[in-house]
């Protein structure tokens, strides 16, 4: 399509920064399996391509196509999600300063405080979904960064992005959203006053469970040079065959992200209305503490649900042990459907006593909704109740299996 810009964003993910090869009229993205490029003269290489852990072809379709969904002026890829999100810590210096959520992606955490708080980064980690922490910890000392994650992981709290921003702004920070749980199909955080905006590709975007990935976009052009600086200076970055394989997937998240979204809500509903579930949280449920933030910031809930059974831990691994359809496993965001429970898996690194002072109970389930039929996951729930009702209360066990884990 000759000119995307102006189009809805279910036609961009399609189409954006894609064009036909003008040669063949080959209607995919090829995918550049190069490291190097002919040069026309020394130091003259063809539109800007040199090696390719600078630049290659298939990446920057993709960065274009990913800026365009997120109304950015630009986007970098990166290896992982975390190398993405490290690229922007590494432009700071020894004493700089990020205030971030408490609630985070569990590798950003150990990512921040084991990586580069040994550099001299500092860290503060507060309740983003209460503005009034977030504002008490900028105003404690100067701040680079406010980093973000809303809905955050596994919590599924909420941070009002506007709002956030402002007072990242007002206190000199810029302010960096995590969107990798909502999509910029559910919602778009420059548009509401954010710098930066951090992908892991691996998850949503790329769709099928099948690739590594992340992503950084912006609007600012002086940020883009020292994050590609960054990104080309530490060499983390994104390869064609990974790049081809979002760029597949980013095809149907419109689709994909409306199927989750529906059968996320079918599913939350369906545990709510179980006596042994103690609590379920997703941001379309009305009964989350912030539905009014959610309905106003998002375009649905999402495919992410979390809950806590009556059980506790051992019914949550009851639970997780009984079900067929949803797979036990880390990650998120693929077509399929998982469980995990976080404080063995995916929230392991991060002590027990921080976890719990975050609000994470040891018996939490986190479910990533996939797009089967909702008839079959819902049958899979009740498989999952029904284990939960036989299992027993007692002890710390996630605790002592947590402390195992590297
Ligand atoms: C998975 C995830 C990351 C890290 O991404 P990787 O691609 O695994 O490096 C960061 N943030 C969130 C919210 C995630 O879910």
């Amino acid at each position: 399509m000759k000119n995307a810009k102006n189009t809805r964003i279910e036609t961009r993910a399609i189409h954006a920064g894609q064009q036909p090869n003008p040669e063949n009229g080959a209607l995919m993205t090829p995918v550049y399996f190069n490291s190097t490029y002919e040069q026309t003269a020394p130091g003259e290489p063809r539109l800007g391509y040199e090696y390719s852990r600078t630049t290659n072809p298939t990446r920057t379709v993709l960065e274009n196509a990913l800026a365009s969904l997120e109304s950015a002026e630009w986007g970098l890829c990166f290896a992982s999600g975390l190398a993405g999100i490290g690229s922007l810590v590494q432009r700071l210096k020894s004493g700089s300063r990020i205030v971030a959520s408490n609630d985070l992606y569990g590798g950003t955490h150990r990512l921040f405080n084991k990586c580069f708080g040994q550099f001299g980064v500092q860290f503060e980690f507060v309740d983003a979904s209460d503005l009034s922490q977030i504002e008490a910890a900028l105003k404690k000392a100067p701040t680079d960064y406010l980093h973000l994650e809303t809905p955050t992981n596994p919590l599924l709290k909420l941070v009002d992005i506007e709002k956030a921003a402002k007072l990242a702004h007002d206190n000199g920070a810029l302010c960096v959203v995590d969107n990798t749980f909502a999509t910029p199909y559910l919602q778009r955080p420059l548009e509401r006053g954010a710098d930066l905006v951090v992908h892991s590709l691996t998850k949503y975007l790329g769709g099928h469970s099948d690739v590594v990935g992340g992503a950084v976009m912006g609007n600012d052009p002086v940020l883009r040079e020292e994050i590609a600086f960054h990104q080309n200076a530490y060499g983390a970055q994104f390869g064609p065959m990974d790049a081809f394989l979002v760029l597949r997937g980013l095809k149907t998240l419109h689709v994909r992200m409306d199927r989750h979204a529906e059968n996320a809500l079918a599913v939350a509903k369906h545990l709510e209305a179980s006596p042994l579930v103690d609590r379920v949280i997703y941001p379309g449920l009305e009964s989350h503490p912030q539905f009014d933030l959610a309905q106003r910031q998002m375009a649905s809930g999402g495919g992410m649900v979390s809950f806590e059974l009556v059980g506790g831990v051992d019914a949550g691994v009851a639970f997780c042990n009984a079900t067929e359809v949803f797979a036990l496993a880390e990650s998120l965001g693929g077509v399929e459907s998982l469980i995990e429970v976080p404080p063995i898996m995916t929230h392991a690194a991060i002590p027990a006593e921080e976890r719990r002072a975050a609000g994470l109970a040891d018996g939490l389930v986190r479910l990533s909704v996939g797009i089967e039929h909702v008839d079959d996951l819902l049958a899979d729930i009740d498989r999952g109740l029904a284990a939960a009702k036989g299992a027993t209360v007692h002890g710390d066990s996630v605790v002592e299996r947590a402390s195992v884990r590297p």
